[in-house]
C-alpha cells in the first residue's frame, strides 16, 4: 500500500500536502493527516478520519500534522493509531519523512522558513496553488491561525517565479496564489515589496502563464498595484475573494479587524468600477460573540445590498485561547440559523450573477469531461464532453441557481 494523504482546511494545506507527498514518496503504507484548526468541526472531521484509518488500515503508521497538531500536539499524539506527530514547519522538512524519523513539533513562533520546494502536480486538480506567504502577524480575536502558523513570512520572488514556471511546464493553465494573509506579502523581505508588485513582476517574468487568481484578501490591505492589475491585466482573473467576516462595524471592532463596513463597501465598488462584471466572494462568520439580532441584520443587509454572490459562511466556532472564546456567546442554534440566512442571501445573489452571464462568451478552465470554472470562478457545466485541464471558450446558453450551462464556442 502506498502513502495516503488526507488534507483538511485551506489551499495552503493543499499546497503543503503536495510538498509532503514529494518528501514522503519513499515511505510505504503510511497514512498522513494534514489537519486544520480553524473550526471545531474541522478538528472533528480529522479525528474521525484518523479513527477510520486506524480501523481500515490496522498496522499502517499514521502521521498527524497541520495546524491542530501544531497547537495541541499531545492531544493528537494520544489518539489511537497515531504513531507520530509533526509541526507545521517540521512537516515541510525532508528529514521529517525519513523511515526512522520521530515526532517533531518545533516552536512555530520562531519559524523563519517557508516551503523551499517545487511542486509540479496537484493530484486530481486542474488549477495549481502556489504558496507566496505563510503565518500572520495580526490577532483577530476569533482566530487561532497565528498560533498554528507563526509570524508572517514571505516566499522570495525568485522562488515564486521558479514554482510557477515549474507548474506551467507541467501543463497547468491557472495558478492561485495562496497563504494565510497574502496582503502582508513582502513586509519581511528586503525593500518590502507589496503583493501587487510581486504579482506584476511574476506576470512579467512568466509571460506564458494564462491565468492568475488570488486567494482570500484583506479588504483593508489591497495595494495600488493590485488595483492596476485588476483594471488592465487580462491574465489577472476578474474575481476577488475578500476576508470580510462581518458587515457590522461594532462586530468588526470586536473582531479586531483592520477594516470597517465602509472600507469594504469602497473596495467592492472600486473593484466593480475598475473591472465591470467582476465576481466578488467573501468569508463571513455568523453568530460572533455579542452579535445581537440588530448587528446580525447589519451583516445580512450588507451582503444583500452589495450583491455578493460567492460566500463562504461559517457559524462562529470557539477556539480555545482566543479572546473571543471568553466573550458572551450567541447560542449555537442561533449561529447556525444566521449562517443559513446569509447563505440564502448569497444563493439569491449568485442566481442573479449567473443569470447575467446568459448569452456571453466565457473562458472555462475545464476540471472534468463536463465541467469547470469560468474566469469569474462561476461553476460551468458543458453541453458536450471536453478534455479536462484545458482552457475553453464557451457560450453561456443557460444558468441555474448554482452554475452556468455552456457550449464550446
Ligand atoms: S488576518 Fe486575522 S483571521 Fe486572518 S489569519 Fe490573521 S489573525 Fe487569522
Amino acid at each position: 500500500m502506498s502513502v495516503e494523504i488526507l488534507t483538511f482546511g485551506c489551499r495552503l494545506n493543499t499546497y503543503e500536502s503536495e510538498v509532503i507527498r514529494g518528501h514522503a514518496a519513499a515511505l510505504a503504507d503510511t497514512v498522513i493527516v494534514n489537519t486544520c484548526a480553524v473550526t471545531a468541526e474541522a478538528e472533528r472531521q480529522a479525528r474521525q478520519a484518523i479513527r477510520r484509518a486506524a480501523r481500515e488500515r490496522p498496522g499502517a503508521p499514521i502521521v498527524v500534522t497541520g495546524c491542530a497538531t501544531q497547537i495541541d500536539p499531545t492531544a493528537w499524539a494520544s489518539l489511537p493509531g497515531v504513531t507520530r506527530v509533526l509541526g507545521n514547519a517540521d512537516k515541510l522538512r525532508r528529514e521529517s519523512w525519513m523511515p526512522d524519523a520521530t515526532s517533531a513539533v518545533s516552536d512555530i513562533m520562531t519559524a523563519r522558513e517557508t516551503a523551499p520546494h517545487l511542486v509540479t502536480e496537484f493530484a486530481g486538480r486542474a488549477r495549481a496553488f502556489v504558496q507566496v506567504q505563510q503565518g500572520c502577524d495580526h490577532r483577530c480575536t476569533f482566530c487561532i491561525i497565528p498560533f498554528g502558523r507563526g509570524p508572517n513570512r514571505s516566499v522570495p520572488m525568485g522562488a515564486v517565479v521558479a514554482q510557477v514556471r515549474a507548474l506551467i511546464e507541467a501543463g497547468y493553465q491557472e495558478v492561485v496564489l495562496t497563504g494565510v494573509d497574502i496582503a502582508s506579502y513582502g513586509a519581511d523581505l528586503p525593500g518590502a515589496p507589496r503583493l501587487g508588485q510581486m504579482v506584476r513582476r511574476l506576470l512579467a517574468l512568466v509571460p506564458d502563464l494564462p491565468r492568475l487568481r488570488l486567494s482570500s484578501l484583506d479588504p483593508a490591505a489591497i495595494d495600488d498595484d493590485i488595483w492596476r492589475l485588476l483594471a488592465d491585466e487580462p491574465r489577472f482573473m476578474p474575481h476577488l475573494h475578500l476576508s470580510l467576516q462581518s458587515g457590522s462595524d461594532l462586530v468588526l471592532k470586536r473582531m479586531k479587524r483592520r477594516h470597517l463596513r465602509g472600507d469594504a463597501a469602497a473596495a467592492i465598488e472600486r473593484a466593480r468600477r475598475l473591472r465591470p462584471g467582476i465576481a466578488i466572494g467573501a468569508d463571513l462568520i455568523a453568530g460572533f460573540p455579542t452579535e445581537t439580532e440588530v448587528l446580525s441584520r447589519e451583516t445580512s443587509d450588507f451582503v444583500a445590498d452589495m450583491e455578493l454572490p460567492f460566500l463562504h459562511v461559517f457559524p462562529y466556532s470557539e477556539r480555545p485561547g482566543t479572546p473571543a472564546a471568553r466573550m458572551p456567546k450567541v447560542p449555537v442554534a442561533r449561529r447556525r440559523e444566521r449562517a443559513a440566512h446569509l447563505r440564502e442571501i448569497g444563493r439569491r445573489n449568485a442566481q442573479r450573477f449567473l443569470a447575467a452571464q446568459l448569452g456571453r462568451t466565457v473562458h472555462v478552465l475545464t476540471e472534468s469531461s463536463d465541467s469547470g470554472h469560468s474566469e469569474h470562478f462561476a461553476p460551468v457545466r458543458l453541453a458536450a464532453p471536453v478534455v479536462p485541464a484545458c482552457l475553453l471558450r464557451a457560450r453561456v446558453v443557460g444558468a441555474t441557481g448554482t452554475h452556468l450551462l455552456a457550449e464550446a464556442a
